[in-house]
């Protein structure tokens, strides 16, 4: 499951066939309707107290054969999150792109992290541990996202990040995701490349892990990127999510859902929950090798054209993957209906503004001639 960003990947779950498709919806719709008061699209999500609560869960009728269903899960998210049409400029004929914005799925708990951690934070608890352990980069939207779901449940947060030998021994600052991190008090052990590289995440939280439990404490380890099986579940129970969207809304069918690929959790859940559930959608993880000045520019674009910000370690590249086999093979894509998951990720961009100065908006001094007379608003400040 370990897939690089920066790799092109494509993995797509087969197209079931179209007689069993409609069996299955029949039975789906059935099981959305009987557990209503588990799902994600319930109006219950929005009552007092349920956010940050713990609950039950019941997987879709579609996953309840799965091994290791997760008997618990803990409400970190706004879900569902909203989906609309994403007017991208120069589409093939006939195609249609819309945007699920699992990037509003939160603010400071935003992105797909948030789906995943519902599930692991709540093995965390149920397990009794007091601290959970993560790895990442040094803007991991991961770990910031853990530490966020962390504090709110009352656990310590510790975080192995990785950064270059020449700021490994420097004040990481406070740009971007480390800025909530370090506000929310989490604990940051900084390694090299190099270090990560040959010490390898397993061993690295393997480490800390037996320092906290020497102290007596109870440490969690959650996985990079949160993908491991319990995590996977979070894009399992995204499909269900997806399921009653399209449900609710009656005539919207997608062909294919693109996603941006890193430690692979994401990709993992959608291409299991498409390939059992009865979406009709093949699920492709894609990423692209680019420059970060390509990057920057296209995720400025985008932004330009359609008020999207992506982001450029993650989205950026998947969109721009699909845009550009949409524009070297028209024809695979012509007349089909493409669901894009926004991953989230905006917190990253703040450590890029340096190398974006170029690319920013116009601004200018207001042009005001002398002789513009007051006027009063309401108040003192007007
Ligand atoms: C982690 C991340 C991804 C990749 O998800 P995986 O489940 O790790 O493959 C995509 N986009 C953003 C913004 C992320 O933070």
């Amino acid at each position: 499951m370990l897939l690089r960003p920066a790799l092109p990947v494509a993995v797509s779950s087969t197209l079931p066939l179209i007689s069993h498709l409609a069996a299955v919806r029949r039975r789906c719709s059935i099981a959305a309707t009987g557990m209503a008061g588990v799902s994600a699209a319930s109006p219950a999500a929005a009552q007092i107290g349920s956010f940050l609560s713990k609950k039950p869960y019941a997987p879709p009728s579609w996953a309840s054969h799965l091994a290791l269903a997760p008997s618990h899960t803990f409400s970190l998210g706004h879900f569902p999150t909203p989906i609309h049409k994403w007017n991208l400029p120069n589409l093939p004929e006939g195609t249609e792109v819309w945007i699920k914005r699992d990037d509003l799925s939160g603010m400071q708990l935003s992105g797909n992290k948030v789906r995943k951690l519902e599930f692991l934070l709540s093995d965390a608890v149920a397990q009794g541990a007091d601290c959970v352990i993560t790895v990442g980069g040094i803007q991991s939207n991961h770990c910031r996202a853990t530490a966020v779901a962390a504090k709110y449940l009352n656990l310590d947060c510790y975080l192995i990040l990785r950064t270059s030998k020449l700021l490994v021994d420097q004040d990481p600052g406070l740009v971007g995701n480390l800025l909530v991190e370090r506000l929310l008090g989490a604990h940051i052990d900084l390694v090299s490349k190099e270090e990560y590289g040959k010490i390898g995440s397993v061993a690295l939280a393997d480490l800390l892990k037996n320092k906290l439990l020497e102290e007596g404490r109870k440490p969690y380890v959650i996985p990079v990127g949160g993908s491991n099986s319990l995590g996977t579940w979070g894009y399992i129970e995204a499909v269900r999510e997806l399921e009653q969207q399209i449900q609710l809304s009656g005539d919207v069918q997608f062909d294919d859902i693109v996603v941006a690929c890193g430690s692979g959790g994401t990709i993992a859940g959608l291409a299991l929950g498409s390939k059992l559930s009865s979406l009709t959608a093949k699920a492709k993880g894609l990423g692209y090798a680019m420059n970060t000045a390509e990057e920057l520019k296209f995720v400025k674009d985008i932004a330009t054209a359609t008020g999207i910000v992506l982001d450029p370690v993650y989205s950026g590249k998947g969109a721009y993957a699909m845009l550009k086999d949409m524009a070297d093979n028209p024809s695979k894509w012509k007349g089909r209906k493409v669901l894009f998951v926004h991953t989230g990720g905006l917190l990253g961009l703040y450590d890029k503004v340096d190398q974006m100065s170029s690319l920013a908006g116009s601004w200018r001094r207001m042009d005001l001639e002398e002789s513009v007379p007051r006027k009063d608003g309401t108040g003192k400040m007007f």
